[in-house]
């Protein structure tokens, strides 16, 4: 992965907690380093395999005066999201936001806010057994491509498979989804959660009956253990109605803690055999 930077941007701009600033506006600087894999760029001598630096630099001055922000960590935000949007050849934005004139009654040289966005491959276990099974995955699906920060990449085959652990109940359909966000786990998590409950998921029996279940089962390499999340997600090993879907759209995808691509992994679960679906 390659690296173009760009520093100290100057824009004029309206943001500030202070009405003062939103009517008069002041200087703003803006320095941007933008990941993308350049060696095509490197090899072709072409523009096209690149990013035109100086079409960035009239996008952030677009974008800085798009909206006027109470906050410098809203603004950057703006311009690396907008950024990551604009130019899909982007794999990770980091923006520098200063703010040289800010109103500190005292000798400073500059105050500043660095964000950053990345994009990440996620994996997403899909369920359904109420209602319309079908529809109720497709339109989570369609929910989760409409949230800024997330792009749905593959959707596998809808498999029906038997209820797991609780199991008078009907059968569910099953799916997995690959998606690229940039969203940190425990957002895309009540991301999740909320598309759950718009779809009129309710909580009652623990594994029981619902219309959808979303459950996030990789995110990226990373592992994470906290109160909310589990991920890689604990029982995945166990569950061909995961690694079946899972492996027809990134069979070759690492597990980090198990160690073995997720082919390995469907491939060891079938040789235990019988135990398939409980
Ligand atoms: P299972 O996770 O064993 O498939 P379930 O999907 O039926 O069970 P839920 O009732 O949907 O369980 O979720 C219970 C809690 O699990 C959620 O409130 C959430 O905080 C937590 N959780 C932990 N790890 C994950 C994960 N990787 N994906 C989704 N939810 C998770
Ligand atoms: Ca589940
Ligand atoms: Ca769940």
């Amino acid at each position: 992965m390659g690296h173009i930077g760009i520093r100290d941007l100057e824009v004029y701009a309206y943001h500030g907690v202070y009405p003062e600033e939103r009517e008069k506006g002041q200087n703003f600087l803006v320095s941007a380093d933008l990941y993308l894999d350049t060696w095509e760029a490197e090899h072709r001598d072409d523009l096209d395999a690149s990013i035109h630096y100086g079409i960035v630099c009239e996008h952030i001055k677009d974008y800085m005066l798009r909206e006027k922000h109470m906050l410098i960590e809203r603004a950057a935000s703006e311009i690396c999201e907008n950024l990551m949007l604009d130019f899909p050849k982007l794999k990770k934005v980091c923006v520098k936001l200063y703010k040289p004139e800010a109103p500190i009654p005292m000798n400073f040289g500059t105050v500043f806010v660095e964000v950053c966005r990345e994009w990440k491959d996620v994996y997403i276990a899909v369920g359904s057994n109420m209602g319309d099974k079908e529809g109720n995955i497709r339109s989570a699906i369609q929910m989760l491509s409409e949230t800024r920060g997330i792009q749905v990449e593959k959707v596998s085959t809808l498999i029906q498979t038997e209820p797991y652990g609780y199991t008078d109940q009907d059968v569910f359909l099953n799916g997995c989804l690959q998606v690229k966000t940039w969203l940190p786990p425990e957002v895309l998590l009540k991301r999740m959660q909320e598309i759950e409950l718009l779809l009129h998921r309710e909580r009652k029996i623990h594994w029981g009956p619902r219309t959808i279940d979303l459950d996030m089962i990789l995110y990226g390499e990373e592992v994470i253990h906290t109160k909310d999340l589990a991920v890689p997600h604990p029982d995945m090993t166990n569950r061909r109605f995961v690694l079946d879907p899972l492996d027809e759209i990134g069979g070759w995808v690492w597990h980090p803690t198990e160690h073995k691509t997720i082919h390995q992994l469907k491939e060891i679960l079938e040789e235990r055999g019988a135990k398939d679906y409980d």
